[in-house]
């Protein structure tokens, strides 16, 4: 099929499923093709025009499998998404055909005790909030939280606040198990659990329909949101190292701001004094006075500090919580003052991650901003990792500044590509991911184009 008799195929599901439903608009199309991967000037030009041919919104597995087994049958491209806030093009459908929206299919399943499972279009912040009526909350958080699904954080996320102490989703222990629908003209659901079913994790929906995700849980905390601010970069990063490596301090995020960073936070203006460092921190309350402590030492000053601030649903700068100014919202605030702007993802390395920031920084601080996210890594290890801001001159550049990060042994997770292989900052694929996907997508037809290892289905090798 060429692109043309797939769009036609695809625009002849919706009076075969009737009950379904279906958005044909054109305008709404565009929307669901999109995501977030305008952050990225080279992702926003390689993407343009990529659009999904027909969208639709099952309730139920039922639904989803009676489109599933449409598109099985007649060769289309399908594209999962959930809420469309990946960053690199994620969920944007390269080949067309259907673009399967989880968002309606979203109930909570079950808390028992630590645990919880919900279907995958459930929003992060609904099931947090229905997980804290139970004395429980979820481990991570991405920034996106209060509009992401479980289903996009576990098919296109990394982690988020939590991973200070629960490390990324990928650490094992953090997801449970996966009910997965396969793609065949006959869908068949299958139970996956462990390490079974994170072969899926982070494969951008290319693998298999996760409807179900069971995961750990953490207890809930009225956690205190803080902001404390720096004169020098230095004094800010020992305080964020003695906070984050604190054992006895319960903490759920903690990120460095270099100046001149704050000054983009226009909502937090009256906490963030000109020319600051600042360090924003979720700390358990009961480690306010040893804040105060270490800030003395540090020369530090708390500029904001609010307990509970997100139950009571008080506002920060517009926000919820803090964390709506941390990993990648930090690129978005500074994006909506200086268009110029994009940015990077990076991983140093435990032990060096002091000196392979001060490198950096001597290298490249007319260029970059530095933005750091303290987190223990999948073997527990503390460190950080960069979502730094660049001023952007040419993709040629953003590639050069690439290699210097590498240059000085840090991982880049490039986010200005849209190729799973590509954004892995080893490039390495775990082999049973190959495997899981012959099994659980036998005809190729999921996410086409974003796994380059398994090639191109028939129906678009014919295009
Ligand atoms: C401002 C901003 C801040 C962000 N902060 C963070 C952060 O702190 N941490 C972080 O990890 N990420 C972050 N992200 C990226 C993104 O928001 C999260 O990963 C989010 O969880 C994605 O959820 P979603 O529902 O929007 O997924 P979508 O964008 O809809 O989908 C993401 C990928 O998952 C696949 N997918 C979705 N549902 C399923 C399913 N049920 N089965 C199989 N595949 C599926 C899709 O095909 C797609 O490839 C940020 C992005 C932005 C723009």
């Amino acid at each position: 099929m060429n692109a043309h008799q797939i769009a036609q195929v695809s625009s002849q599901l919706p009076s075969a499923l009737p009950r379904l439903d279906w958005i044909t608009d054109a305008q709404r199309l565009q929307r669901l093709s999109q995501d977030f991967s305008w952050f990225s000037p080279v992702l926003k030009q390689a993407l343009q025009g990529k659009y999904g041919d027909v969208a639709v919104r099952p309730r139920t597995e039922g639904e989803i499998a009676s489109v599933v087994a449409h598109c099985a049958r007649q060769g289309l491209p399908i594209t999962v998404r959930g809420s469309g806030t990946g960053n690199y093009g994620q969920s944007t459908p390269l080949h067309g055909g259907v673009i399967l929206d989880l968002s309606a299919y979203n109930q909570l399943c079950w808390v028992h005790g630590a645990v919880g499972r919900a279907q995958t279009g459930m929003r992060l912040w609904d099931l947090d909030r229905q997980a804290r009526a139970q004395g429980q909350e979820l481990r991570w958080l991405p920034s996106t939280y209060r509009s992401a699904t479980l289903g996009g954080l576990f098919g296109g996320g990394f982690g988020g606040a939590g991973s200070i102490t629960y490390g990324p989703l990928a650490a094992p222990g953090n997801v449970l198990a996966a009910r997965v629908m396969t793609v065949e003209a006959e869908p068949r659901v299958l139970e996956l659990r462990g390490p079974d079913a994170m072969r899926l994790h982070h494969t951008y929906g290319t693998t298999g329909i996760v409807l179900e995700l069971e995961v750990a849980l953490a207890p809930a905390t009225p956690w205190l949101e803080c902001i404390a601010t720096f004169e020098g970069f230095d004094a800010a990063l020992a305080f964020a190292q003695q906070l984050g490596q604190a054992p006895g301090i319960a903490k759920k995020e903690l990120a460095l701001m270099a100046a001149p960073i704050p000054a983009y936070f226009t909502g937090l203006a009256a906490y963030l004094p000109e020319g600051c460092h600042a360090v924003m921190a979720l700390v358990a309350p009961e480690a306010e006075e040893t804040m105060h402590c270490w800030l003395a030492q540090h020369g530090g000053t708390l500029r904001y500090c609010v307990r509970d601030q997100w139950a009571a649903d008080k506002p920060v700068g517009g926000h919820k919580s803090l964390i709506e100014y941390c990993w990648n919202h930090t690129t978005l605030h500074a994006l909506k003052v200086d268009k110029g702007l994009t940015y990077l993802q990076t991983g140093y390395q435990p032990a060096r991650f002091a000196e392979q920031l001060h490198a950096l920084r001597s290298a490249l601080s007319d260029e970059v901003l530095f933005h750091l996210e303290f987190l223990r890594n999948r073997d527990g290890l503390f460190s950080c990792s960069g979502v730094e801001l660049v001023r952007f001159t040419s993709e040629q550049r953003l590639n050069a500044i690439m290699d210097i990060y590498r240059q000085h042994g840090v991982l880049v997770h490039n986010p200005h590509v849209y190729v799973v292989e590509d954004g892995k900052g080893n490039n390495q694929l775990d082999p049973g991911l190959l495997q899981a996907k012959a099994m659980l997508d036998p005809l190729n037809l999921l996410n086409p184009g974003k796994l380059r290892k398994a090639g191109l289905p028939a129906c678009v090798q014919q295009a």
